[in-house]
């Protein structure tokens, strides 16, 4: 999936905006709707690439992505980072599975 159209599978397409835009407790309801969305990994790119500071993005808060690019001050690209990281998931989650 390009970085152009992932937006059209998102889980959270029908939302209002102001619904993951939004502060305290109402941000667990808003991270629900990230866990079964199919384009998780290429939102959370999208959020930690560009900097974008507000919001949840990927399952992740404002101040959890803040939290995460404080720890990974090096990566230059999240998005090949964290393909990377799915693809290994589904690569030993499969050999798991057939082990
Ligand atoms: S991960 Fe969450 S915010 Fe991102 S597209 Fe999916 S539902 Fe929307």
């Amino acid at each position: 999936m390009n970085s152009q159209d992932w937006a059209s599978a998102a889980a959270c397409k029908a939302q209002a905006p102001d619904e993951l835009f939004v502060k305290g407790a109402a941000q667990n309801r808003a991270k629900q709707l990230c866990q079964g969305c199919p384009v998780r990994t290429e939102c959370l790119a999208e959020a930690l690439d560009n900097r974008i500071e507000w919001g949840v993005w990927g399952g992740l808060t404002e101040r959890e992505r803040r939290a995460l690019l404080r720890r990974r001050p090096n990566v230059t690209s999240w998005r090949a980072l964290l393909e990377a990281a799915r693809e290994e998931h589904v690569r030993v989650g499969g050999q798991a599975a057939t082990a």
